[in-house]
């Protein structure tokens, strides 16, 4: 037996329109695409992959970061668009698979990867985990990546067999959930708004638990006041999701609520034992 834990791993950095973060900043809902917007108004910020360890010693990585081949050749990678919207970094040995390796998991090794969403900057890494026995995602964002919305690549996914999630418990803002392990520890929920099917996680031990978010929030305003993503499929349900995980914060037995993209000290790479 090993400990319930979460592993926070920050894998390079993606460079965006400050309203990605809050919407509100500009007038222009589009504004987070980068188009006729000035260089000053770009932010760096990081992002992140999740590493969930179960008791029983599975291991479960939440998102799979950039694809190392960004490092060389970014715009045929990921594409101009995706390029110009948000522009990645990449350190050596912070590729997902670097990481995984470092921490003594080869991807084969994992019993599954999970996917908040498939933004460009959370798929882009998937070629490099493509030996986990699964690739879950949830079928509200399957559907999404197979229709024509620009702001998924399918070269992210080409080759690689992804399973949608069958939702069968009624946890979450949309009473969508799904209990991996069947004993409370992971519960996996529909978290949508910021994409199509955007997806959370609750990891949980005696009472106390990690929130990981994906994109449903950039950092802890989004939560506490509020702030809408620049890029959202509803707005209606990124505030209810907001809303909701505002809430689950506020209770004693939260941990942590952890997002892809928030810069704080709290959150940079570390091991959260349950
Ligand atoms: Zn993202």
């Amino acid at each position: 037996m090993t400990d319930l834990s979460v592993r926070i791993l920050e894998t390079g950095t993606v460079t965006v329109d400050k309203t990605i973060q809050n919407r509100g900043l500009s007038k222009n809902k589009l504004a987070f695409v980068g188009l006729f917007r000035s260089k000053k108004e770009r932010i760096t910020i990081p992002v992140k992959c999740f590493l969930i360890t179960h008791p029983s010693g599975k291991r479960i990585l939440v998102d799979a970061g950039w694809d190392s081949r960004v490092r060389k050749h970014p715009i045929s990678t990921i594409s101009f668009p995706l390029y110009f919207t948000s522009k990645p970094t990449l350190p050596i040995g912070e590729a997902v698979d670097e990481q995984l390796i470092s921490n003594g998991v080869q991807p084969k090794d994992l019993f599954a990867v999970i996917m908040s969403h498939m933004d460009i900057d959370h798929a882009s890494g998937l070629r490099l985990v493509k030996d986990s026995p699964k690739i879950y995602l949830s079928p509200e964002e399957n559907e999404a990546i197979h229709s024509c919305d620009p702001r998924y690549s399918k070269k992210t996914y080409k080759g690689l067999s992804l399973t949608s999630i069958a939702w069968n418990g009624t946890y979450g803002p949309f009473e969508k959930s799904w209990d991996v392990f069947g004993d409370g520890s992971v519960i996996v929920f529909l978290s949508s708004g910021h994409s199509k099917g955007s997806l959370s996680i609750k990891v949980e031990k005696d009472g106390r638990f990690i929130l990981v978010v994906g994109d449903s929030g950039y950092n802890e305003e989004s939560w506490e006041k509020g702030y809408l993503p620049g890029p959202v499929y509803s707005k209606e349900e990124i505030k209810k999701t907001l809303a909701w995980i505002q809430e689950q914060r506020q209770k004693k037995g939260c941990v942590a609520c952890l997002c892809a993209h928030d810069p704080s000290e709290k959150t940079k790479p570390q091991l959260i034992v349950l």
